[in-house]
């Protein structure tokens, strides 16, 4: 008997729950398998510093994997059908008679893996829930339903976890003879831009010692510091997690381990609240497909009379607005692939709000440039942004950029860390540098706002009052 495990967004040996039900039996052989589907990445507008990510990943887990006795091959394809044949085909090569694999929640992937289940019918095939804490379906409201808010999800989900903690599995052990060490390197047909290793982790090896450190060093300051992109006070695991080098059951584990009180809202308790965003989320897609076809949650909302001005949307993609904080952030962006929780939300308000732009260019831009990029996430937090999402912001609630600048940046470092142009502006006036350049009669190399913020606020109340008045 042969058992094959397919590895999608689950690049881990530790706690992955196919790999070890695949493993459970010493008696037969497995294999793993990874599928590059470059053509539907393409589409989905993939990172190339996320490739770069993925592709530091693969590698680590071929080695991994070797060390345990399970070889691994790697399959480019063209798109999601391709990766039904090509899995048909493994399957006949080796003989395979059980096929283990983690659940994606995405409504395309799904689609592929009730495919293959189908086209594999004489083959056992097993999904689990991996990726998340607590399974989608599991934690619902009194009516079955999924909830749509997040504090009473929140809470339930809290409730759940009291009851019975989600526990890690261990990786496999050695199977027969280990494979030799000298493997040859994976590639990937794909754009890659490098990535910072030193804010990113290179393998599962490194992504378990940043999180134990966040747990035991900085999880106490998280909830004070989290809101100042000056600061490295968040866990910069996003792409670790989004990739699924560590599991969030892990991320549960290591923080239950060093403040074991986290759940009663006491240390912690904050992280453990983002986490469960990300579950929300997920649990949120698997029953709302339509927020993986480019649909509001919000049906309303698509009524809004979006702006065409390419070259605002141009403006703000390369981090020329005017507004510092902004600028500061899509360069951060741009630069590293990942960007602070505080600017995502302050960016993606000022796409929308300011300039009036379709929520989903700023979806789409995001993924092109994000390491840590995740359907689920992203589309959530730009739904939730842009007012038309399910417990989004009002839309009457608008971010004035120059103040979230002065709240969350007061001494402009984060701005003079990424703009060059500002780095001798002074303080009291980091945020509006023109009013102080004007005055001084000094001409900065930096971009005039594009927008004037009150008059662009006005403009936006009015496009969705409009919207919503179509209801
Ligand atoms: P920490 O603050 O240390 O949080 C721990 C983990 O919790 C994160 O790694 C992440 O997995 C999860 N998390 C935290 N905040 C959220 C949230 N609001 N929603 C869902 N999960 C969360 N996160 C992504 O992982 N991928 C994305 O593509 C993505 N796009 C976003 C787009 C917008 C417009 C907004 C407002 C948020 C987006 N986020 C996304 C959520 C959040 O900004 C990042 O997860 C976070 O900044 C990552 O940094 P960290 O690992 O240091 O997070």
């Amino acid at each position: 008997a042969s058992h094959l495990v397919w590895f999608r967004a689950d690049l881990r040996v530790h706690d992955n729950l196919a790999l070890a039900a695949a493993c459970r039996s010493s008696e037969v052989e497995v294999l793993a398998l990874f599928i590059a589907p470059v053509k539907q990445w393409q589409q989905h507008s993939m990172a190339p510093r996320q490739a770069a990510f993925l592709l530091s990943q693969l590698n680590a887990l071929q080695q991994s994997l070797a060390k345990r006795g399970i070889p691994f091959i790697v399959k480019p394809v063209d798109d999601f059908a391709a990766s039904i044949d090509a899995v048909r085909e493994v399957c006949e090569t080796h003989k395979v008679t059980a096929l283990f694999y983690n659940y994606q929640y995405e409504f395309n992937e799904r689609q592929r893996d009730a495919a293959v289940e189908k086209a594999l019918s004489h083959i056992t095939c097993q999904g689990f829930d991996d990726s998340v804490m607590l399974a989608p379906g599991s934690v619902m409201t009194g009516n079955h339903e999924m909830y749509k808010v997040f504090t009473p999800f929140k809470r339930a989900f809290l409730r759940r976890l009291r009851e019975e903690l989600p526990e890690c599995v261990n990786p496999p052990g050695v199977r027969t003879k280990a494979l030799p060490d000298k493997l040859e390197p994976i590639t990937l047909d794909y754009p890659q831009q490098p990535f910072d290793t030193d804010l990113f982790a290179v393998d599962e090896k490194s992504a378990l010692v940043r999180l134990q450190q966040f747990c035991q060093d900085n999880v106490e300051h998280y909830d004070t510091q989290r809101d100042f992109p000056a600061i490295d006070g968040t866990s910069r695991l996003s792409a670790c997690l989004a990739l699924g080098v560590l599991s969030p059951r892990q991320c549960l584990q290591a923080l239950l381990k060093a403040h074991p009180d986290a759940l009663e809202g006491k240390i912690g308790a904050v992280w453990l609240s983002e986490l469960i965003w990300r579950e929300f989320y997920r649990h949120l897609i698997t029953y709302h497909p339509n927020l993986c076809k480019h649909r509001p949650f919000l049906g309303w909302t698509d009524n809004v009379q979006w702006s065409n001005d390419r070259a605002a949307l141009v403006a703000w993609q390369q981090g020329n607005t005017g507004f510092p904080i902004v600028d500061a952030a899509m360069r951060q962006l741009n630069q590293t692939g990942w960007m602070h929780n505080r600017l995502r939300m302050i960016v993606a308000s000022f796409l929308v709000k300011d300039l009036l732009i379709d929520w989903r260019e700023g979806e789409r831009y995001f993924m092109s440039q994000l390491i840590d990029g995740d359907l689920a996430a992203n589309n959530g937090g730009w739904q939730w942004a842009a007012s038309t999402g399910t417990d989004a912001a009002p839309y009457f609630r608008i971010f004035n950029p120059t103040t979230q600048g002065e709240r969350f940046d007061s001494q402009g470092v984060f701005i003079r860390q990424w703009l060059p142009a500002l780095v001798d502006v002074p303080t009291e006036a980091i945020h509006s540098p023109w009013t102080w350049a004007d005055k001084e009669q000094i001409t900065l190399d930096y971009p005039r706002p594009i927008v004037d913020h009150k008059q662009a606020r006005n403009e936006t109340l009015a496009a969705y009052d409009a919207a919503r008045k179509l209801l």
